[in-house]
Formats: structure tokens, sequence, C-alpha cells
């Protein structure tokens, strides 16, 4: 890949029978250089064992076609609850982290995208309190450099992340500051009530609170929902409210430019997956290269 290319993927599947292959392979039809999967279904935690996954011939595939494993991201199993007041739960999630650091370790990706968790009526100060401490007892567990990227969520339920100032809060009270960073969710954001037509003063914002130097990853999506919504629903890029230009300007923001960005937006009629069209589309700046997805099935 060229050196000042953005590094832009998509969200990817890893499954039998070729798995990290396969995740490889799909990241090479979208003409992408960044990829980001789940090491299983993500609604639950049952995970293969680490040998089944195909990780050296991946590896080499990689090589081959000039991807850098630095721009793998997995994603953690949306059911894991940090926040939760509940202990079972609150172990369960670390105990499932402690093991997707190895797999990521193998894998050589360096980040783990994770939803910081739902304190369910225990409030967000106490909830923010019970993710620092699932955290620093998760990182305090391997010497590994594989860092947490903490999602921004859209402030639906009892959200924890819903803000800015709750995710710096997080961070500024962890022992493990420097393996903790942040995945800017462009759909989560919007729906959270933060305006992208004006992405230069949310970027402001976004430093004076937690630091450029902590958005690591961006999850470019649209979004189905009007601004504040506190939804939650992804729409394919330009087809929703955020719209095109807001998220092309994201994309060539000079001061994201070395942000690692993944589409996470649905497939077309459930079937056809829009990424190979819409990174293009991205790339070139250019709305007309955009999949047509307003065909009925
Ligand atoms: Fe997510
Ligand atoms: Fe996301
Ligand atoms: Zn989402």
């Amino acid at each position: 890949m060229e050196k000042n290319k953005n590094i832009i993927g998509a969200h990817v599947s890893m499954k039998a029978p070729d798995y990290f292959i396969g995740a490889i392979n799909e990241t090479l039809s979208y003409n992408a250089n960044a990829l980001m999967f789940y090491t299983g279904p993500p609604m639950n935690s049952r995970r293969q064992p680490l040998e089944k996954f195909k990780i050296e011939e991946g590896l080499e595939l990689m090589a081959k076609h000039d991807l850098n494993p630095g721009n793998i991201i997995v994603h953690a199993p949306y059911i894991l609850n940090c926040a939760s007041p509940e202990d079972h739960k609150w172990k369960f999630a670390q105990e499932f982290l402690v093991k997707e650091i190895k797999r990521c370790y193998a894998m050589k990706s360096k980040y783990i995208v994770l939803h910081p968790g739902a304190h369910v009526g225990s409030g967000s100060e106490a909830g923010i309190s019970r993710i620092v401490e699932a955290l620093d007892n998760v990182l305090s567990q391997d010497g590994t450099d594989v860092k947490i990227a903490l999602e921004t969520m859209a402030g639906k339920g009892s959200e924890v992340g819903r803000n800015f100032q709750e995710l710096a809060e997080i961070i500024k009270r962890s022992k493990f500051q420097e393996r903790i960073v942040v995945c800017f969710d462009t759909c989560h954001v919007w729906d959270s009530g933060l305006d992208l037509n004006d992405i230069d003063a949310v970027l402001e914002d976004f430093d004076n609170v937690i630091g450029l130097d902590k958005l690591e990853v961006i999850h470019l999506n649209d979004s189905k929902n009007p601004l504040s919504a506190h939804k939650d629903r992804h729409q394919n890029i330009g087809k929703g409210h955020i719209g095109f230009p807001a998220l092309q300007k994201i994309f060539d923001h000079p001061k994201l430019k070395s942000v690692i960005k993944i589409l996470e937006t649905p497939w077309i009629n459930k079937k056809i997956p829009p990424y190979k069209e819409e990174i293009l589309a991205l790339r070139n700046n250019d709305e007309s290269l955009l999949p047509d997805n307003s065909k009925p099935e």
C-alpha cells in the first residue's frame, strides 16, 4: 500500500472453515487495507481454540499483499459488561478480555474495540468505577501492547460512554492509561447529539476533553436517525442523516489521517456487502460511486 493512503476497511467475518484467512481474503476483495472482526459470534462468548484460526497462513497472506497487521481490529462481543453491578457478569467480562488480548496478540492485532458497558441503573458514576477496576484487572494480567479502544456510545439505555467526558474519566482514572484509547463511531456520536457537520468543533471538543492523541480508531457509519436520537442504527454511507459530505470530510480530515477507519454499514438487502464501493467513493470523494441500495429485492 502506498504510504499516504488512508487506512480504511470494514467489518469482515472470521468464521469456519477459513477463519483468519477468510477475513483477509474478504478484506482484499474490498480493496481495503484495514479490517475488523469478532473472534466468534458477537452476541456470545463461545470461541474456537486459537489453533483453528489459521493465523500463520493469514499473516503470510497479509505480508504477500503488503497489509499491515497493525491495521487489524478485534471487536469484543457486545454482551460483555465491564460496568455491571453484578459480580458474575463483571468478572466474566474480565476473564473473556484476558483471553481476547491473547488472541489479538497472536494475530498481531493492536486493538480490541470495547463497548464500555451499561450501568443498568446503578448510575454512570458507579459504572465508570466498575469499568476502571475491570480494565485495570485485565491490563495488569499481560505484558502485551494490545490496546483497548473504548467506543463512543449513542447513549441508549444506561450505556456508559455516551459523551467524551465519561470516556475521559475512565482513561484518567486507569493505571494503564497508555493502553486505553478511543474508537470514535460516527453513527453513535451523531446519535448522542454532536453535529458532525461541524467536525472541527467536535474534534476540538474531543481534544479538550480526552486528547486527540487518544483517537486511534474510527467507525465510519451513516445513521438511520436524526441528530440526538440516542438510537444506534447504522446506515450506508451517504444514505443516512449524516450524509456523504460530512463523512467524506471526516475520512479526509488532516487530523485523522493516521487513524484506522472501519465501515460497519449494513449489507444491501442483507445480501451484498457495500464496502468495496463505499471505500472507492470515499477515496475518490465521489458520491456517484456509492452502491445503489434503493432497489427493492
Ligand atoms: Fe461497536
Ligand atoms: Fe461501532
Ligand atoms: Zn453501533
